[in-house]
């Protein structure tokens, strides 16, 4: 069973974000870029399954600009085994990415597809559900836990009132959620062994894809400063200032 991951280049998420000054969107000039947290943990199970015989072939996939390379590199030293990299330096939002995974999808055949549950940049929680449904695929989103067996795919998800279990005819579409797994660290003798293996590279127009924007982005702004807290004596100065100067109740 052929593995797809897709990997987003993100600003780290030690980065204290920092809204750029004519509020078109977030400073990423000089500013620590890593894999996507959760495209890491979707790395970490392809690997796994690699590992425990059921997968024969982890294909890492980015889109985006050329230092998307050092992302596929993180994932190849992780253990995938190539990468692809669909180079653009336009905006790519959520829609456009599904379609160029699905153009890749269409390209290589995997039989599962792996993505994060949402890319810390823009918190988009979209593309996965949106490639299984171009491609017309069974989904399985927030996976705390995947098994594939003859053809089926087991999933538990985490929602909001516990987990739930479901069974996938696959091919199949997973998003990662936190508890999945914890991903290794990269090795030195395997970050050497990385810089060997192949990355194909391709343009969105070599796909047949258009990825023009389909949102405009107004203004960003960084949320408002928190004034500092102050202690009541009482009780009652606490309703009156809730009354007064908060104005809450
Ligand atoms: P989003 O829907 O933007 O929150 O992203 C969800 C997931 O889609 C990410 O965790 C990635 O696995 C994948 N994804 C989104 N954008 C890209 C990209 N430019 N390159 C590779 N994967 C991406």
């Amino acid at each position: 069973m052929k593995v797809l991951v897709a990997v987003k280049r993100v600003v780290d998420y030690n980065v204290k974000i920092r809204v750029k000054a004519d509020q078109t969107g977030v400073e990423t000039q000089n500013v620590k870029m890593s894999m996507n947290p959760f495209d890491e943990i979707g790395v970490e199970e392809a690997i796994r399954l690699k590992e425990a015989g059921t997968a024969t072939e982890v294909v890492a996939v980015s889109l985006g600009v050329q230092q998307c390379q050092e992302t596929l590199r993180t994932a190849l030293a992780m253990g995938a085994d190539r990468g692809i990299h669909v180079k653009t330096d336009e905006e790519l939002q959520p829609l456009a990415v599904a379609k160029l995974l699905k153009a890749v999808v269409d390209k290589e055949a995997p039989e599962l597809v792996i993505l994060g549950k949402q890319a810390i940049d823009d918190d988009a929680n979209q593309t996965g559900q949106m490639l299984s449904a171009l491609l017309g695929w069974s989904q399985g989103t927030f996976a705390s836990e995947i098994a594939p067996e003859n053809g089926t795919l087991h999933v538990t998800r985490e929602i909001d009132g516990g987990l739930e279990k479901v069974d996938l005819k696959m091919p199949a579409v997973v998003t990662t959620d936190l508890r999945l797994n914890e991903p290794r660290y990269a090795s030195l003798p395997n970050i050497m062994k990385a810089k060997k293996k192949p990355i194909d590279t391709m343009e969105p127009g070599d796909l047949g894809v258009d990825i023009a924007p389909r949102l405009t982005t107004l203004k960003v702004e960084e949320p408002p400063k928190r004034e500092a807290g102050i202690k009541v004596e009482t009780v009652s100065d606490l309703v009156d200032k809730l009354k007064n100067e908060a104005k809450v109740i």
